[in-house]
């Protein structure tokens, strides 16, 4: 099912400044695990086994990566960042880091918001897709484990996801253009 099993996997270089104690990108022992750190809607998290690891790429495909492990349900934020970065919203589900590969980053490009260079936004500098968002340092131990993996812009994922949409974000910043989505939960921030 992966169009990227005939390629060998490579390491990717680190695009900025390392998370302390953050692994990423490097392949860690979370493969297939269901097991993730946290609380709340994380029991909700799409569990995989050995066999449905997914992947996904950009449009030129020098962006390919691969999930091997849990991810959570998609997430539309509405942010002004995410409208402007994607042109709508960034419909995105997410994965520890330790459970994501970059098969080949050879077209990948991180661009860290003036008003933020703590997060940052990862993009194909060949066709423009729009693919990642992260945060390089997230709080140690604080409240906000969503900051900790790497979200994925859930379109990249080759189909079928098997994943749903669970919630809209920051809907306060909502283009006026948009009708939200009453059958999901809609938070005006996060
Ligand atoms: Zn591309
Ligand atoms: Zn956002």
């Amino acid at each position: 099912m992966s169009q990227g099993s005939s390629v060998t996997a490579a390491r990717a270089a680190d695009p900025a400044p390392r998370a302390a104690g953050v692994s990423w990108p490097l392949r860690g022992g979370g493969r297939g695990s269901a097991v993730v750190a946290g609380g709340g809607g994380n029991a909700l998290w799409k569990k995989l086994s050995l066999s449905e690891t997914m992947t996904g790429r950009c449009v030129c495909g020098g962006v390919r990566y691969e999930v091997a492990g849990p991810a959570r349900p998609v997430w539309n934020c509405h942010c002004h960042r995410c409208r402007r970065w994607t042109g709508h919203f960034m419909a995105a589900t997410s994965c520890e880091y330790d459970d994501f590969t970059l098969i080949t980053d050879a077209t990948l490009h991180w661009h860290h918001p003036a008003d933020d260079p703590n997060v940052a936004y990862g993009s194909c500098r060949e066709c423009g897709s729009s693919l990642f968002w992260r945060v390089m340092e997230p709080p140690p131990d604080g409240p906000y484990v969503q900051t900790q993996c790497m979200w994925i812009c859930a379109g990249t994922l080759d189909t079928p996801t098997g994943l749903r949409t669970e919630r809209a974000i920051f809907t306060a910043d909502a283009s006026d253009y948009h009708t939200l989505d009453p059958n999901i939960e809609n938070r005006e921030w996060e």
